[in-house]
């Protein structure tokens, strides 16, 4: 692996003619939009360029432009895709499932997560941006390429669904620049948010329910909610869940963890001052110090009790 700069960066995506990107499992609103606009942005340059994601696409992502150019692997995979470059976004490359058996080609990783394991051939991180998506942004320019709302409405979701809608403390200056940057291409913030927001009507019955059974613990510095698999298969969502308690008075970490199988749970972590990042990359997980996940391949009880346990533990590290 070798880190590059952003100038070099754009040059490697120059000089493809034909590239696949591709993004993480459980893809967000900065895995899809940095994807499609960076999809849009190569097509304008005159090359091939095609998205991969294995996984469902959630619908409230549908509003995007190209969304529905989003592929996924076959079944199985008898040929393998050889385009000039295989981009990866938003994730390192063990993070993009099957579309790493299906494309042999040259690997360019751009990501924004501390937790990059570094395998790809090329890399360009910058912990510091709040999206990948801010990212593409730069290379918009770098690249000479041009915005329109093709480019600039993907680019404005991933920045501001990674941002929480500039509130997190990853928002900085640049953040707000760029997202003001991309509502010159016809934008409309609220649109982004309403889009991205939609639940159905039983989600929030049982976000409600949720909340109801949702613990506090540590003295009050961490709290949780843990939803079994039979109540996991009833939600089409929890997109949004983690937030409701992160706001409790008196709360440093906000856990979810959430069983998509028999064993096979999902743990999602939010913090105002403790490294999470720290404690997913334990369990194989990752992500930035103040949101990070990981799964646990064991039951629910058990998921809950090491995810506590492990909670527990480092929040009396950090006060001792
Ligand atoms: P979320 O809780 O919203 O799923 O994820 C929070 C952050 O942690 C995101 O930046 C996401 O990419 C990262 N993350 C979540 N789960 C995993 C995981 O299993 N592996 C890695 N490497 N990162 C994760
Ligand atoms: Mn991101």
């Amino acid at each position: 692996m070798s880190k590059i700069t952003l100038t070099e960066t754009a040059k490697v995506l120059l000089a493809a003619k034909s590239v696949i990107i591709a993004s993480h499992i459980n893809p967000d609103g900065d895995a899809i939009g940095s994807s499609l606009a960076l999809m849009h942005t190569m097509t304008k340059l005159g090359k091939d360029a095609r998205v991969f994601i294995d996984d469902a696409i959630p619908s409230i992502f549908a509003f995007l432009p190209g969304a529905e150019k989003i592929e996924r692997p076959p079944e199985t995979i008898t040929e393998k895709l050889r385009p000039d470059l295989f981009v990866i976004l938003d994730a390192s490359l063990d993070r993009v499932s099957r579309v790493r058996e299906l494309v042999d080609a040259p690997t360019l990783n751009i990501d924004h997560h501390v937790s990059n394991d570094g395998a790809a051939d090329k890399l360009y991180l910058d912990a510091d941006r709040a999206a990948t998506a801010e990212i593409i942004y730069e290379l918009v320019k770098e690249m000479n390429a041009e915005f329109d709302y093709e480019n600039a409405l993907p680019l404005y979701t991933g920045i501001a669904t990674d941002s929480g809608f500039f509130r997190y403390a990853n928002t900085k200056p640049f953040t707000m620049r760029a997202a003001a940057e991309l509502m010159e291409y016809g934008v409309k913030p609220n649109l982004v948010s309403e889009a991205t927001e939609v639940k159905p009507f039983a989600v929030v019955k049982g976000l409600g329910a949720a909340l109801s059974a949702a613990e506090i613990f540590h003295d009050g510095l961490a709290a949780g909610i843990f939803l079994d698999y039979p109540t996991v298969k009833e939600l089409e969502t929890t997109e949004g869940f983690i937030d409701e308690i992160r706001v409790i008075e008196g709360v440093d970490v906000a856990v979810l963890v959430k069983c998509q199988g028999e064993n096979m749970c999902r743990v999602s972590m939010r913090s105002k001052t403790l490294d999470v990042a720290k404690i997913a990359m334990k369990f194989g997980g990752g992500g930035h110090v103040r949101a990070a996940g990981c799964t646990l391949k064991t039951s629910f009880d058990e998921a809950k009790k090491i995810i506590t346990e492990e909670l527990n533990r480092a929040l009396s590290e950090e006060v001792a």
